[in-house]
């Protein structure tokens, strides 16, 4: 098992990451005085993974209390969130209690925002099964749920207490799931780590085999650098912005698409082609970088290209609504080398629109 830290200026937590992991012990380290604890799953990981985690949770000492939820990206809604809420209320948990997140990043964000307001704010570890979630939503504490308006516009900044990355979990993994969770580690690579990326390139062949120790270290080098971003920057109110490369033209391919038809990976991954591509006309990039991108989002069987229906300006309309846009501008996240990445927003709408459109 290996052991990472995260540290804020308030206090610090741990990710572990390791395989068949002890989740009771690990809860019990962070959470030496609980006793009421209530797991948050779904109904496809409750049957994978709930007996395995309430029995370690028992062993403990804790008691147990679920709230198994539907699951999909559909249910991350006010809903799901009243059910958590009457779950807790019924099992009369008080101040004292703590949510367990086992589940992807929907089931995360969900749980994690349930606890930031349950009783204004119990403490929540996260077990995260998914590799997005692994590498990218359990940790650095953004919370949230949807509104039928918009992804995530109900949420809060509120840090787990632990989390636990079970590599075992992923052998569950639909493959087209783990591509997903790839593109957001190709991302980390490219933004500010350029000797992962080569990493990943010399592994290109394995990785969306099962292999346990190339995972645990794919996990371990990301949520190193997720650790370091959100240290730097708890609230993205700069270098952590750099984390979204590929997420505004992914987000309006997400909103064009209709959300959930392409996974959020994906989008990520065609998102990222084309801030590359932008870099490259830029001059930051060189055509070799780019083709060294495209070819490992390839490799890790994610789509390169965007839909062609979709034009130049339906990015530029879809892009002006994302919550990221401030004070008009929109905010580019663009590669300035393989490993270095900076945020623009004096990008005018006409070049990036005329840019798009040679691309289709
Ligand atoms: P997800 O939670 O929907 O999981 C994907 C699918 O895999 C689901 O059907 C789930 O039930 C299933 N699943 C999960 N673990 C499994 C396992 N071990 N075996 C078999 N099936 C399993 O999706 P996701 O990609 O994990 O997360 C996406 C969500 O994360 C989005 O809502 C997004 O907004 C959010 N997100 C949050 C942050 C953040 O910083 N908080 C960052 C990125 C994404
Ligand atoms: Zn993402």
């Amino acid at each position: 098992m290996q052991i990472l830290n995260v540290d804020l200026k308030e206090r610090s937590y741990p990710i572990y990451i390791g395989e068949d992991l002890s989740y009771g012990q690990l809860c019990r380290k962070a959470l030496p005085k609980c006793q009421d604890v209530m797991i948050v799953s779904n109904t496809t990981i409750a049957p994978l993974y709930l007996d395995k985690c309430r029995s370690s949770l028992e062993d403990e000492g804790f008691k147990v209390a679920t709230c198994i939820l539907p699951d999909g990206e559909s249910y991350k809604t006010v809903d799901s969130y009243m059910q958590i809420m009457t779950a807790l209320i019924s099992a009369s948990f008080g101040r004292d209690c703590a949510l367990i997140a086992l589940g992807g990043g929907v089931v995360g964000d969900m749980t994690g925002f349930a606890a930031a307001t349950y009783q204004r704010g119990v403490a929540y570890v996260q077990i995260p099964t998914t590799l997005l979630a692994m590498v990218d939503s359990s940790v650095g504490g953004k919370t949230a749920i949807n509104h039928p308006q918009g992804k995530n516009m109900i949420g809060a900044f509120y840090q787990p207490k632990a989390v636990i990355a079970d590599i075992n979990t992923l052998k569950t993994l639909p493959e087209k799931e783990r591509s997903a969770g790839l593109a957001e580690v190709i991302k980390a690579g490219i933004i500010i780590d350029g000797e992962f990326f080569k990493f990943l390139e010399e592994n290109a062949d394995k990785l969306l085999s099962f292999d346990v120790s190339l995972l645990e270290q794919i996990v371990y080098r990301c949520c190193d650098i997720k650790a370091k971003v959100v240290a730097l920057d708890e609230r993205e109110g700069g270098i952590r912005a750099l984390l979204n490369l590929g997420h505004t033209f992914g987000h309006a391919i997400e909103a064009f698409l209709g959300f959930g038809t392409w996974l959020h990976g994906e989008a990520v991954a065609a998102g990222t082609v084309i801030a590359a591509k932008v870099a490259e006309d830029k001059g930051f990039i060189t055509k070799d970088d780019v083709k060294r991108i495209c070819s490992l989002l390839d490799k890790a069987k994610l789509p390169i290209d965007f839909p062609k229906n979709m034009t130049g300006s339906d990015f530029m309309r879809l892009m002006r609504h994302d919550k990221k846009v401030k004070s008009g501008h929109i905010r580019y996240v663009l590669p300035t080398a393989i490993g270095k990445s900076a945020v623009f927003s004096d990008l005018s709408d006409d070049y990036v629109m005329q840019l798009l459109e040679t691309m289709r």
